[in-house]
């Protein structure tokens, strides 16, 4: 018998480009710059040109504590926008049955905010994030949850960081599936092939229409 797919993916530089998240927390906290008088342009310049945007910041607004920035920034609902494609490749597979499923590490609100943001709350049948469950995907804890709560599917991970997002899938018989940035330098973390096989990909797509004819 063929078992169903059912495809979990990671959310950051999977679904929408992580910079893009970046960028919208600095507006956010460039208009709360403005409201202590420094002008909200200003603001974004020191953030978007200093190698530490925050510090810069707050060494220019003192009044303004780089605690507050971070709080603006985890706290903000973010303008950002799905990969082209997410929203067709999520309906086929709905279409097809396959049970979709978000897992992700960050912190709670953080990543409920994106998700909220991308609309993306009307296809996942099951949202996992690590500040919820007290484990990240350094730890089998995610996916075995998820097998638990969905028992008998073929399961498929799809993410972009080589680091962590491959090796408990692969330990635990799930396919794996990179996305492959647009351009080199786009995502926040490295996609350098690891040596080790067990943290690597079992396959690459560089476009997540892709999904949907290898599964
Ligand atoms: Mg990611």
């Amino acid at each position: 018998m063929t078992l169903t797919p059912l495809v979990a993916f990671d959310l950051d530089d999977t679904l929408y480009s992580e910079r893009d998240f970046l960028h919208s927390g600095w507006r956010a906290v460039a208009r709360a710059a403005a409201i202590h008088g420094l002008e909200a342009g200003e603001a974004w310049r020191i953030m978007s040109t200093a190698p530490d945007a925050f510090d810069a910041l707050h060494a220019r607004l003192p009044i303004m504590t780089v605690d507050e920035m971070l709080h603006v920034y985890r706290t903000h609902m973010p303008d950002i926008a799905l990969y082209t494609g997410v929203d067709d490749t999520l309906e086929c597979l709905r279409s097809r049955g396959c049970p979709i499923a978000i897992i992700t590490d960050g912190r709670s609100l953080s990543q409920r905010n994106k998700i909220k943001a991308l609309g993306l709350e009307q296809y996942a049948d099951y949202v996992s994030v690590s500040e919820e469950i007290g484990a990240d995907k350094t730890s089998d804890s995610p996916f075995r949850i998820l097998m638990d709560m969905f028992p008998g599917y073929h399961y498929i991970y799809v993410g972009d960081n080589p680091a962590k997002d491959f090796v408990w899938p692969n330990r635990l018989g799930w396919t794996t599936v990179m996305l492959r940035e647009s351009r080199p330098g786009l995502n926040i973390h490295p996609q350098t092939l690891p040596q080790e096989k067990i943290y690597a990909p079992q396959r690459v797509v560089s476009h997540i229409g892709e999904l949907t004819s290898i599964l």
